[in-house]
């Protein structure tokens, strides 16, 4: 067997295409591939798919392959343009690559694979590609994938928002709960972000009145924004935020008291914790400052009781939840009842994540995730690039491979 039928097969070429020639330079570690076709082949329209046109002219294009072990590899070919007698004269298309990509379709394919993996910098280093070139593949088949998503299914979604860079800047994400996954990414944080993915959900054959959960936090924009663009949709708040809010709560009264109090000072994680979750010695020093009856302890023992809340049957907890608030509206401690109002008030769609099961869980791991790439990458260079590795993550838009 030759060399060129070796490489013929690896590539898997079939007529009329064959490979040619091979170069390979041993002190740049590279390899060229050249692949030719016989004089006189024909190939089919690649607009209208007529077999049988003949070769107008051709032009001298170079793909970067997939590396031979650890040899840089490139393919040579004349790409032909035909003559249709219905089309005029058209470029075919190379069964190795896509029109106009300097690249082959295995190259794509791989370098997607890694970009779910690492950092795009960090591929591009390991590949030998400048990162732009790698960042333009990458956006083509995420936003060609976005495009393509099915939405018809989508009954239960949750949103959520994440950081985009330091500071003040985010993204919402929406999942559709049914298949755990990131399906729509949009910039900023408010109301409008609900709306603009009610109109992306009908433009990709869903139904906004087919929504019947969104599972959300108590922040009053996704509220309003629900509110207003899906119409049947019952509000779950879910468990997480719920916790995350009375966490504030006793942090704020911790805050208050450890003005007076220097003895809780670098104990704060202590109150965030559960008590199961503490160390000997840290059970140690929470029972001392029981002792001292501190108004921290008296916060935590609201936030742990509220807590309870999500162990119990939706019948149980209504009624636990109406003695949760009786005791809470008569303590001393501001922060707790302004959290025991806010509770209350959105206690139907609270009691709900009971009954429905409903919780963003999936989504805060979704988050970490997203957060996790984010720091491994320093950040990205534009919010569009972010929002292409979202999907690309935690969308799984490219489940299927290009090739
Ligand atoms: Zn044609």
């Amino acid at each position: 067997m030759r060399d060129t039928d070796l490489f013929q097969l690896a590539l898997g070429l079939s007529s009329p295409w064959t490979v040619t020639r091979s170069e390979f330079d041993g002190q740049d570690g590279r390899l060229d591939l050249y692949v030719d076709f016989p004089r006189g082949s024909r190939f089919a329209c690649p607009r209208c798919g007529r077999e049988g046109c003949a070769v107008h002219d051709t032009k001298d294009d170079t793909w970067r392959h997939l590396d031979f072990f650890q040899h840089r590899t490139h393919l040579h070919a004349r790409t032909p343009r035909v003559t249709c007698p219905d089309c005029g004269v058209l470029k075919v298309a190379t069964p190795w690559a896509r029109a106009g990509s300097g690249f082959t379709l295995l190259f794509e394919a791989y370098l997607l694979a890694l970009a779910k993996a690492m950092p795009i910098a960090n591929a591009a280093e390991r590949l030998g590609e400048h990162d732009t070139r790698l960042w333009r593949i990458v956006e083509h088949y995420v936003w060609r994938a976005v495009e393509a998503l099915d939405l018809r299914e989508v009954r239960r979604i949750a949103a959520d928002e994440t950081s985009a860079r330091r500071g003040h800047d985010y993204i919402s994400l929406f999942i559709d709960m049914a298949r755990r996954k990131v399906v729509y990414v949009s910039e900023g944080k408010d109301a409008a972000t609900v709306k603009e993915f009610a109109e992306f959900l009908e433009a990709h054959g869903g139904d906004r009145r087919s929504v019947t959960d969104a599972s959300i936090d108590m922040g009053a924009a996704f509220e309003a924004g629900i509110k207003q663009n899906f119409p049947n949709a019952e509000i779950t708040f879910d468990k997480f935020h719920v916790i995350k809010l009375a966490n504030e709560a006793v942090d704020e009264v911790r805050r208050q008291e450890v003005k007076n109090r220097f003895q809780i000072k670098g104990r704060r994680y202590i109150f965030l914790k559960n008590v199961d979750r503490l160390t000997t010695e840290e059970k140690q020093a929470l029972s001392e400052l029981e002792a001292q009856n501190l108004d921290t302890v008296q916060a935590m023992q609201i936030r742990m009781n509220l807590q309870q809340l999500f162990t119990m049957d939706e019948k149980t907890a209504r009624r636990y939840l109406d003695r949760w608030h009786a005791w809470v509206k008569v303590c001393d401690l501001a922060p707790m009842k302004r959290l025991a109002k806010t509770i209350i008030a959105k206690s139907k769609g609270i009691l709900r994540s009971i009954s429905t099961g409903l919780s963003n869980g999936v989504l805060e791991a979704i988050n970490g995730n997203v957060q996790a790439a984010k720091r491994k990458a320093k950040g990205y260079r534009s919010k569009r690039n972010l929002k292409a590795i979202v999907y690309l993550i935690a969308g799984d838009v490219l489940a299927k491979s290009p090739t």
